[in-house]
């Protein structure tokens, strides 16, 4: 008889999972709350419009990649998917200057140059860097401490690159690298995307992914991709339960036997894999005993493990900001509790016709929030939260037409949300939509999908490796699967 595997969460790392335990011989039965799957790699629909809620770049585009690969086992995209005609990452504006992280590295280097000379040497050693950081990749084989010397030399030899990257900005922050250009604007350029206590290599990687093509935006966005992967996961004959919330995990002499549904049903399993937000597998499904201490003192110290979410907004317009993706520009202050924000950006969704009726652009605006602006919003009572958003919209819109004058009187709000919007729907811990923010001279948690003490029991999900993400969230599901097949004896590779 199959072994059973039962798999909580029916995000991207549950349905990875899911798919992996089907192709390893295993019955594999995903439970998720949601009346659908796919956890945050979502969108919905407002107005006739479709607000795309993820991928603004899927790492592991380009073909021959082992993370392309199992993309492809998981039915997410192949040979034949169509992306996004996108030419650039990003543009940031200042006192009437735009500089733009094109995808073509030589036209960025050019511009910039132009746009300051005097930092010719910062803007060629940045560049420099970029294209190093083009070998970066996530490891997608198997998971590093299932490494042996052979795998870590082959993996070294494909991210030749790296070492480079992190002696030059695996150190400093993003604060610290815009303080090496004498150009405002190019200050700005670099600390508009990521919040700028992250460590300056992950903007670097980040624009690496875009300019090497390995970072597309599949058409249909983050839900057409979803369903593809739920499509492929019952296929294979997968079972999803959706709608079906679990309450915590069955464990008996220190082995977990299956699961408890929040109805009371017991559903018994050979194997339990947790595929929710980590926050929500310590502080609700296990006893606290179960929290590794160095993950206890992170929930506690949101200085060094800080998460990243947004309050979002999403308008409809019937013009075009032709030729533009994402903006960022200078706005009269806005406040979210204590913090005040005078910067906002504009993302153009016009690269993909399907997400609004012909004539009509859908624009999103993400405004980054914090542990801070978590705990501000959680304070509010129901009326003033609804006051809260309504009021930053309404200021939203006021500043997108302050900057785009042809926007007047051609903005139509479809939707807004916040933090809580993310802990609500998906259980993430302070609404953050990647594992804890990547600082320097901070030690990054390590999780080895295992929980010390537990038998039977694995953990999948964007927190097992920093920065979390879509990428990280896909390779943890197939890593849960390889670590049951380790302790089974049998071959990891799958
Ligand atoms: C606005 C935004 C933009 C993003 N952009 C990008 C991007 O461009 N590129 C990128 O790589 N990543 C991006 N991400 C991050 C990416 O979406 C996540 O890293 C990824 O989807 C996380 O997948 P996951 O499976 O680990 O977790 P989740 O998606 O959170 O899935 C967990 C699932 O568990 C379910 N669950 C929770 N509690 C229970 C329970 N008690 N019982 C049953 N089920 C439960 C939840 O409902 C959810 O479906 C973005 C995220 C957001 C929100």
């Amino acid at each position: 008889m199959k072994k059973k595997i039962v798999i909580i969460g029916g995000g991207i790392g549950g349905l990875s999972a899911g798919i992996y335990a089907l192709k390893a011989g295993f019955d594999a039965l995903i439970y998720e709350k949601n009346p659908v799957a796919g956890g945050e790699c979502m969108g919905w629909n407002r107005n006739g419009c479709h607000i795309d809620n993820c991928i603004h770049w899927l790492t592991g585009t380009k073909q021959g990649t082992s993370l392309w690969e199992v993309w492809k086992t998981i039915g997410a995209i192949d040979e034949n998917t169509a992306y996004a005609d996108t030419k650039k990452f990003y543009s940031s504006r200042l006192d009437g200057k735009e500089a733009t992280l094109w995808k073509d590295l030589d036209r960025t280097k050019r511009e910039l140059i132009e746009l300051s000379p005097a930092d010719e040497a910062e803007i060629t050693k940045l560049i420099e860097h970029v294209k190093l950081a083009e070998t970066c990749t996530v490891p997608a084989d198997k998971p590093l401490d299932m490494m042996n010397l052979f795998d870590y030399m082959n993996m070294g030899k494909s991210m030749a690159g790296m070492p480079k990257v992190m002696k030059e900005y695996g150190n400093i922050d993003l604060r610290a690298l815009a303080a090496r250009f004498c150009s405002p604007l190019l200050a700005k350029l670099v600390t508009d995307y990521l919040p700028a206590e992250y460590t300056a290599y992950s903007f670097i990687v980040s624009y690496a992914t875009i300019t090497s093509g390995n970072g597309e935006i599949p058409l249909g966005g983050s839900l057409a991709m979803t369903n593809r992967i739920v499509k492929c996961f019952k296929d294979m004959g997968g079972k999803l339960f959706t709608n079906t919330a679990v309450k915590n995990i069955l464990i008996e002499s220190g082995t977990a036997k299956g699961i408890v549904l929040e109805n009371g049903e017991v559903i018994k399993a050979d194997a339990v894999i947790s595929a929710v937000d980590m926050n929500v597998l310590f502080d609700r499904f296990l006893d606290k005993t179960f929290t590794p201490k160095d993950w206890a003192k992170a929930y506690q110290n949101s200085s060094d493990y800080p998460i990243i979410s947004g309050f979002q907004t999403a308008f409809v317009t019937n013009a075009k900001l032709s030729g533009r993706d994402t903006v960022f520009f200078d706005c009269k202050p806005l406040t979210i509790g204590n913090r005040s924000f005078n910067r906002l950006s504009v993302k153009n969704y016009d690269y993909d016709p399907s997400f609004a009726p012909e004539g009509k652009t859908v624009l999103q605006v993400n405004l980054p929030q914090t542990d801070e602006d978590f705990l501000y919003w959680k304070s509010l009572s129901n009326e003033e939260y609804t006051a809260k958003k309504q009021e930053l919209a309404a200021q939203i819109t006021e500043r997108i037409i302050k900057t785009f004058p042809e926007l007047d009187g051609n903005l139509t709000l479809l939707d807004c949300w916040s933090p809580l919007t993310y802990e609500r729907y998906c259980g993430a811990y302070h609404g953050g939509y990647m594992a804890f923010t990547t600082k320097p001279s901070v030690k990054k948690l390590k999780c080895n999908g295992r929980i010390k003490g537990l038998k039977n029991f694995y953990i999948a999900g964007q927190w097992i490796m920093s920065p979390g993400g879509l990428p990280v969230a896909l390779v943890s599901g197939k890593y849960a699967i390889q670590r049951i097949l380790k302790k089974e004896g049998r071959p990891v590779i799958i």
